[in-house]
């Protein structure tokens, strides 16, 4: 058992806190947000995401898991410290680092022993290098402090089964003792660990970032070709996937991914090649092919009605994807952007993201409380999200509450054989338009 902090509760501190309080650590969770500790400690967690809440009441009541928003009673007698905060882009692209360095003053000026300080953060190359000249630099106690880069690969929605059934635990560390206990700490996960040092771990979260999404921009210029070649993207992603060198992962096509990671870390990525003299070519395809996927929807709606003005829109599904309320860089956003400067009146519904979409949303959208209801009235209907209750939305559905029966499908929920015995003028991606 080992006693260790973690500081920042989002989707990563929170997750990580409570999956390591389950393996039998004890863990304090800190957070600068009181309301949002005040709801930890009654065993309410502030984001959506399955299986949390069960998982923080049971490790609280075994005494195991504790929260506070004061870090110098939150660092008491904590062998290890993780960082969790954010690190949001900055105007320019770059990572913003005011948090993690925050945190790096906090840990200085209240450890009173020994610490190893594990980053979860996702921070650019040389950051833990960084962290720890500014840790040196304000600390109050004699006492040793070494770093241990330890990327986070959860992916929200899944997070609980990915915490405690991952590909792998990459932990890089300079100093071979500290890389030891980490993994000592990590060990009850039973998952593979990746050993390697500091630098290489940071730049295997973003190189697999990077990657994935670089994955996803591919084949959704594939499809773009297909519905210009009358291939159907389902079959070609299915018949790409089976070559092992490849994979079925992440050949779904669609409005491009959106989310609190890919997009920032793309673009963090393309500036750490800048910063050091390297153009990143691809990765800046990838992320402009991305920004005009989102558009698709609504391009092939303006090609259909000829111009937008004026209609009723349904927007079924806000947040980036299923089973979560993150709406950071959901396509939701910039299709609704594109939508009210066409003139086109949105109607928008999400099973969970809602209230964190009334805060990101553009002014204008009016949201409403069920698919139906969005649907009632509405000249057409964009799939945005495939929660599992849009996509089980029966196809009579459109047929019975749309004024006209319009459904631009921006995940392929339905099959081309369903929709071709409606009377539905059905959009998707890749695949033929059923007119
Ligand atoms: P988040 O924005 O959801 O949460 C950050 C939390 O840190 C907030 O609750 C905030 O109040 C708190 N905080 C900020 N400054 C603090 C301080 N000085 N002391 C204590 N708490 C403080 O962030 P997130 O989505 O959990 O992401 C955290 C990091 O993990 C980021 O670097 C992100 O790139 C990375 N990451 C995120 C995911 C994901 O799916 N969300 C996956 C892998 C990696």
């Amino acid at each position: 058992m080992t006693n260790i902090a973690v500081v920042g509760t989002g989707y990563v501190g929170l997750v990580t806190g409570v999956a390591l309080s389950e393996i039998g650590h004890k863990v304090t969770c800190i957070d600068i947000d009181q309301a949002k500790v005040e709801r930890m400690r009654r065993g309410e967690s502030p984001i959506y995401e399955p299986g949390l809440d069960e998982l923080m009441t049971k490790n609280i009541q075994a005494g195991r898991l504790f929260f506070t928003a004061n870090h110098a009673e939150g660092f008491t007698d904590k062998d290890v410290v993780y960082i969790a905060v954010g690190t949001p882009e900055k105007e320019d692209g770059t990572a913003d680092l005011r948090f993690i360095n925050q945190v790096a003053k906090d840990i200085a000026t209240n450890v009173k022993q020994d610490v190893v300080v594990v980053t979860k953060s996702t921070v650019p190359v040389g950051t833990n290098d960084h962290i720890l000249s500014v840790i040196k630099e304000h600390l109050v106690h004699n006492v040793d402090v070494q770093m241990v880069s330890n990327p986070e690969f959860l992916r929200e929605g899944s997070a609980i089964d990915d915490a405690f059934h991952g590909d792998r635990i990459v932990i890089g560390a300079d100093a071979g003792y500290a890389g030891d206990m980490i993994e000592d700490v990590n060990e009850a996960f039973g998952i593979p660990v990746y050993r390697t040092d500091v630098r290489s771990a940071e730049m295997i979260k973003y190189a697999s970032n990077a990657f994935l999404a670089t994955k996803i921009s591919f084949v959704n210029e594939i499809a773009n070709i297909c519905e210009k070649t009358g291939a159907n993207i389902e079959d070609v992603a299915s018949g790409m996937g089976m070559d092992g060198r490849i994979g079925h992962q992440f050949l779904r096509a669609g409005i491009g991914y959106g989310g609190s990671c890919f997009p920032k870390d793309t673009k963090a990525l393309a500036q750490i090649a800048a910063n050091h003299d390297h153009s990143f070519e691809l990765l800046e395809a990838v992320i402009r092919v991305n920004n005009e996927q989102h558009r698709s929807l609504t391009n092939k709606a303006k090609e259909a009605f000829g111009s937008l003005k004026g209609r009723r829109i349904a927007l079924l599904g806000l947040a980036f994807k299923p089973n979560t309320d993150d709406m950071r860089e959901s396509p939701a956003i910039a299709i609704s952007q594109e939508l009210l400067l066409a003139g086109a009146e949105v109607v928008a519904y999400d099973p969970i993201a809602t209230e964190n979409a009334k805060r990101v949303m553009p002014e204008g959208v009016t949201y409403v409380s069920t698919a139906e209801e969005a649907l009632r009235g509405a000249d057409a209907a964009f799939i945005v999200t495939d929660w599992s209750e849009i996509k089980s939305l029966e196809l009579r559905a459109y047929e019975q509450y749309l004024k006209e029966p319009y459904v631009f499908d921006g995940r392929n929920c339905y099959s081309l054989e369903d929709v071709a015995s409606t009377s539905l003028n059905y959009y998707s991606v890749g695949r033929k338009a059923v007119v």
